[in-house]
């Protein structure tokens, strides 16, 4: 599901490894109508970056992952 890859990021620059290494995602704060994801170096534990994650995308994220468990059981998401 190529829509719901592009919110995600599987790696990003880390200037400490001094290369595109590739991240954890790791919550960090959860509001009333979002959450903030932390995203972590795999290699140096440094943070990243942030993604915000509104409601909307919330509710979205769940009925693709829904719909891809149905699809496909057994992949976890
Ligand atoms: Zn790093």
């Amino acid at each position: 599901m190529k829509q719901f890859e592009t919110l995600r990021a599987s790696s990003l620059y880390c200037q400490k490894c001094g290369a595109a290494m590739p991240v954890r995602e790791k919550l960090l704060l959860v509001l009333p109508d979002k959450e903030i994801h932390d995203y972590l170096c795999t290699g140096c534990a440094s943070s990243l970056g942030q993604r915000e994650v509104t409601a909307g995308d919330l509710a979205m994220a769940r009925a693709i992952a829904a719909r891809q468990a149905a699809a496909q059981p057994g992949l976890r998401i």
